[in-house]
């Protein structure tokens, strides 16, 4: 597993479709996908869907990965560099 160079948590690289990977939480989540919605939850197949986060666990969409960088203390310091 990896870590976050920031602040040392555990993350897991998501691929996606497109072929990047995302860094996020390494620990699974339930959503509750609606359009709009603030949240933003990766699906293990690497969709990126406007969610919430909390709701009546019988009514959840799916299990995701929350993007590290929402959570991350350290996030302004890996936003996408320029290589
Ligand atoms: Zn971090």
């Amino acid at each position: 597993m990896a870590k976050c160079k920031g602040c040392g948590a555990p993350i897991v690289f998501i691929g996606t479709p497109e072929g990047r990977s995302i860094p996020c939480d390494a620990e699974q989540v339930l959503y509750w996908a609606r359009p709009r919605a603030t949240g933003k939850v990766v699906t293990p197949n690497g969709i990126v869907v406007s969610c919430d986060l909390q709701g009546d666990p019988k009514l959840a969409t799916g299990i995701g990965y929350k993007p590290h960088w929402a959570s991350c203390p350290k996030a302004g310091q890996f936003k996408r560099k320029k290589s």
